[in-house]
């Protein structure tokens, strides 16, 4: 029986975290539940698994849940904040903790839960970004098991061999190939994507998901995040990195080796299949996700992605190639930027916009530390900030 902590339960991956562990009570029991604000929905879950301890954002909301939890007659302890949610990543009882908090706030309780040697289920992509050397160094101190979630770096983990428990090996790799969708404004022309709204933005034609990866599809920043993540989590050099755009999403990307071959990873366009694959790791588990039909899916079609439609696919590489920083500022100002277009205070072609005036203003320097990353994180948001004010003629968009 596995002891789990779900960072961000009430989120898109959470939610459907919970709906595998409840098709497995046999193999999953639920140690801790998370969430920043909504805890009528935490409530709920915690009637229906019964966690040890749920976390909260902050002390008021944690007293009012611990009150409705007390009422309900449920022995669950409530926390709030930073500190409960490294409790929950790093208790001695925990076997597995499952980072799907959305950003850069998911980085400090998922290196918790490396450092103590948790089985790692990383669908927080943010916390590879922004730390990625840091990250991958505590995943081997802490001896954690890291296996990610995301679906594209799913694929790829499954098409690896695995020699030993010590992860996937990648010597005979010749390059991995990340598939992306293409999001809503695949077909768009660069005028439609210039008026583009949150709505239409969040509108995924294939994948249901939070709001902000749900713009950064359709800004595509969430491949070029992506392209950041699998550099750190396989070890590959940026160079034997790519992006092909596959409208039907059915395979979740590909590995080439040295030989020529090519090895994919297909199924339904369904985050339960990731989840499943890490939760039951190295058993296959049963994920609720459809087969596929084969005869229906008629044509897999590929191409090359465009990168004057999708500038941030671009920033993202450059970022990738300029160093460790880079990444940390393009992340923190697509951060403020998507919360201020989904604010409605700049528009949708403002996302790069602000993210490379932002990386045109922070130097460069070493990250030796988590401290490094806290202080340019902070430097660029600010920076991202009065870039995103400049944009809209008004200032203090709300995050
Ligand atoms: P979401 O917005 O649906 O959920 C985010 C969760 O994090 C919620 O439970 C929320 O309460 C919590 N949260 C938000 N801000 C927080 C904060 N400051 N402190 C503590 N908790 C906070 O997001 P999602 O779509 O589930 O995505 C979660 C992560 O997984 C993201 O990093 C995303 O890039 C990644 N991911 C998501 C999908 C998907 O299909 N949704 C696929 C691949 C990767
Ligand atoms: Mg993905």
């Amino acid at each position: 029986m596995q002891s789990i902590t779900i960072l961000g339960s009430t989120g898109s991956i959470g939610v459907n975290a919970l709906d595998v562990i409840s098709r497995h009570p046999e193999k999953f029991r639920i140690f801790a539940l998370t969430c920043h604000t909504q805890t009528g929905k935490l409530l709920e879950q915690c009637r229906q698994f019964t966690p040890a301890f749920a976390v909260v954002g902050d002390e008021a909301a944690a007293d009012q849940l611990q009150a409705h939890l007390g009422s309900a007659g449920l022995p669950t302890r409530v926390l709030a904040g930073a500190d409960g949610l490294i409790k929950v990543s790093s208790d001695s009882r925990v076997d597995c903790v499952v980072a799907a908090i959305v950003g850069f706030a998911g980085l400090r309780p998922a290196l918790a839960a490396a450092s103590s040697g948790k089985r790692l289920l990383l669908a927080n992509k943010e916390a590879l970004v922004t730390a990625g050397h840091l990250f991958m160094r505590a995943v081997e101190a802490g001896k954690s098991q890291l296996i990610p979630l995301d679906s594209e770096h799913s694929a790829i983990f499954q098409a690896l061999p695995h020699r030993d428990s010590s992860g996937p090996d990648v010597s005979a790799v010749r390059r991995m190939i990340l598939t992306a969708s293409g999001g809503p404004f695949r077909e768009a022309s660069l005028e439609d994507i210039r008026n583009a709204t949150p709505e239409q933005a969040i509108a995924h034609p294939n994948w249901s998901m939070g709001r902000k990866i749900s713009v950064d599809s359709a800004t595509m920043m969430n491949k070029g995040l992506e392209v950041i993540e699998a550099r750190w989590l396989f070890n590959m050099p940026v160079d034997k990195i790519e992006v092909v755009v596959h409208p039907e999403s059915v395979i979740h990307s590909m590995v080439e080796f040295g030989d020529g071959a090519v090895l994919a990873q297909l199924g339904d366009h369904d985050m339960r299949g990731p989840i499943a694959y890490g939760l039951g790791f190295p058993e296959r588990i049963h994920s609720g996700a459809a087969y596929l039909d084969f005869p229906r899916l008629k044509r897999l079609r590929f191409e090359a992605p465009d990168f004057q439609r999708f500038p941030c696919l671009r920033l993202a590489f450059e970022a990738l190639r300029s160093g460790e920083w880079a990444a940390v500022v393009l992340n923190a100002a697509n951060e403020v930027a998507v919360a201020a277009f989904l604010d409605r205070q700049i528009g949708f072609l403002d996302i790069p916009r602000v993210i490379e005036d932002t990386l045109s203003l922070i130097p460069g320097c070493d990250i030796g530390s988590l401290d490094d990353i806290d202080r340019i994180d902070a430097e660029a948001r600010a920076r991202a900030l009065v870039c995103c004010g400049g944009a809209s003629g008004r200032s203090g968009v709300r995050l």
